[in-house]
């Protein structure tokens, strides 16, 4: 009887800790057999399978192919791969079936999967919990599917080299945190032209410098630290997965998502006037001002990489981009969200550029806002605490916009409680036009959830 936590079966994410009550190599076979039968009713007999350079991820990998095989899958095995070029594989080897074994950016000690049905389509919440019922119910379909191994990295790198434009070449300041991302990123963007300074490069799934999470202030202010010491153009920070960008100026300021994303989806209106373009409930208000600036239309939408790759497509919108670093290009694309060719569009934004990057972004509408602040809380508790803040903001009269948690309005500007989906954490962010102000919206929130015994005092930015 295959016993698993079914918390590890999040929203649009299989994420738990190395051990044996929750991710371990006979668990893996039985989420293996699980999605082989779950893709069998959805008449898909064929998945590309890969993995990060985690320490046990080499092992779950071989496990789930087992698992996928038994229940009648084929697989095709490519490997060591960023989750990226386990999106773009299933575009390249015509194939609709997708496990790609990673927990992304999450500290040492966590693994997970992601698992796709179609092209540009990861599960969510609903059909995890149905992947879940087949492994509870033991209910398995049976088979003998074919393995065969395909190498993709040269291929995946020439395509997204061909889909942007650029025509500059930089000193670019390349930090990974000994992810997954670092050779084969690296190489490609060498092949820009650019002179590529590298930083924890090597792939180390120990993570002994800190967790490769662009999100965060760790990785970020040791990327601008370098930036500068180098004297590189800008800098480019990559998450442990390869599917997050992070960007830092010159003078080593970190350029948060939501105001590099201005830079990208100026670009994007440029070729495609009027289009859509989506981004999360974190962003600052700046990008939907300057969107509407550029004749484009702003469209906010669930935080999370399988509700925006979903909205996408409902849309019919021509680019999105999350403040956690995911970036999905419609155009010229295949609108999954890819660390890399984000990095390349930004290239090819600059391209257009003669200023130092500091300088085009304090062109940009500007708030003053905190990072994503991580607070600690449990599983069980987070959506109960964001359920019982939006209530309580509504019924105080403030206008909260509840598409993911609770995005609240004051006076002097607003602040975000939401509950991650892939941790025990609630997730903050507060905005503001001054700095008195957001000392102010940071009270407010400070003061409702400190009623909460079971919410941390500890407010974390660093992203660990
Ligand atoms: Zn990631």
């Amino acid at each position: 009887m295959p016993i698993l936590n079914k918390t590890m079966f999040r929203e649009y994410d299989l994420r738990g800790r190395e051990a044996d009550d929750e991710l371990n190599d006979t668990s893996m076979y039985y989420i293996g057999r699980g999605f082989g039968t779950f893709l069998r009713k959805k008449n898909v007999d064929t998945a590309v399978v890969g993995h990060d350079a985690r320490r046990t991820s080499e092992s779950f990998h071989a496990n789930a192919i087992r698992g996928l095989i038994e229940s009648g899958i084929n697989v095709i095995d490519i490997g060591t791969i960023t989750t990226p070029m386990g999106y773009w594989a299933q575009y390249y080897l015509k194939t609709k079936g997708l496990l790609t074994v990673t927990a992304s950016h999450n500290p040492v000690g966590w693994n997970g999967v992601k698992l796709g049905t179609d092209y540009s389509y990861t599960l969510l919440t609903a059909e995890l919990q149905e992947v879940y019922d087949i492994i509870a119910k033991e209910e398995f379909a049976t088979g003998n599917g074919a393995i065969r191994k395909e190498e993709i990295a040269d291929a995946y790198i020439k395509d997204l080299l061909s889909r942007a434009n650029i025509t500059k070449k930089f000193k670019i300041l390349v930090n990974t945190g000994n992810g997954t991302a670092g050779p084969v990123y690296v190489k490609a963007l060498r092949q820009t032209g650019s002179e590529i300074v590298e930083h924890f490069t090597n792939v180390d799934s120990a993570y002994p410098n800190y967790t490769p999470n662009p999100d965060g202030t760790a990785m970020m202010d040791d990327t601008g630290k370098q930036t500068v010491e180098n004297k590189c153009n800008f800098g480019f920070a990559f998450d442990g997965d390869g599917d997050r960008l992070g960007l830092v100026d010159e003078k080593g300021n970190t350029i948060w998502p939501d105001r590099y994303i201005i830079l990208l989806s100026r670009l994007v209106l440029k070729k495609h006037p009027g289009a859509k373009i989506i981004f999360d409930v974190k962003v600052s208000e700046a990008l939907p001002e300057d969107i509407k600036a550029h004749g484009g239309i702003p469209t906010m939408w669930k935080t999370g990489h399988s509700y925006i790759k979903a909205k996408l497509a409902e849309e019919k919108a021509a680019m999105a981009g999350e403040m956690s670093g995911h970036i999905f290009f419609v155009d010229d694309f295949y609108g999954f969200d890819d660390g890399l060719f984000a990095a390349l569009k930004m290239l090819e934004y600059l391209s257009t550029e003669d200023k130092p990057l500091s300088e085009i972004i304090a062109g940009t509408p500007y708030y003053v806002s905190t990072p994503t602040i991580q607070v600690k809380t449990t599983d069980l508790d987070k959506y109960n605490v964001v359920d019982a803040l939006t209530k309580e903001f509504k019924d105080e009269g403030y206008k909260v916009i509840d598409i993911n948690g609770a995005r609240v309005y004051t006076d002097n500007g607003w602040g975000l409680v939401r509950a991650s989906s892939n941790t025990p954490t609630l997730v903050l962010r507060f905005e503001s036009k001054t700095e008195e102000g957001l000392k102010k919206v940071e009270e407010l929130f400070k003061q409702k959830l400190n009623k909460f015994d079971v919410v941390s005092k500890d407010w974390d930015t660093s992203g660990h």
